[in-house]
């Protein structure tokens, strides 16, 4: 008996974790932002570093290229008060879902594009395929508030 629902909460576990991971970030996102900001701004040397390795690492980062370039397209179309991340900006960005902690391969427009986020680098963020599809044009407040229900 206790076995059995022990296992059916560890099944409903995951979903519940990422959800609650994407809370804690998302209330303390001014601090951990404000907090690897300045780390990074002691550790230029660990950052170019990790540039690198990361670029060696992704020998197919023309898709890398070709979404920076699509981002560039689409921000030049709508026009945008801010000056649109450049690629190395974005490899300084942590490649992670920064929803649920997954790997990520989308790139995000936290205040969505569609409507008039701009493409600077505060405006981006990595999200994994799922979270992406699931946030949609929505904002981040809408998205977390949705998802709750
Ligand atoms: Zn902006
Ligand atoms: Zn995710």
């Amino acid at each position: 008996m206790a076995a059995a629902g022990q296992r059916r909460r560890r099944a409903a576990d995951p979903e519940k974790t990422k959800r609650e991971k994407r809370e804690y970030y998302w209330k303390n996102r001014d601090k951990i932002v404000e907090q690897n900001k300045a780390w990074r701004a002691r550790n230029p040397d660990v950052m170019y570093a990790a540039a690198q390795r990361w670029k060696k690492a992704h020998p197919d980062k023309e898709k890398m290229y070709s979404r920076a370039a699509h981002v560039k397209r689409k921000a030049a179309k709508l026009g945008t008060q801010h000056p649109v991340a450049t690629l190395d900006e974005i490899l300084t960005l942590e490649q992670r879902c920064q929803a649920c902690g997954s790997d990520a391969e989308h790139l995000d427009h936290i205040w969505p594009l569609a409507r008039g986020g701009c493409s600077a680098l505060h405006n981006l963020q990595w999200l994994c395929e799922h979270c992406n599809c699931s946030k949609g044009a929505k904002t981040m407040d809408e998205w977390l508030g949705s998802a709750a229900t």
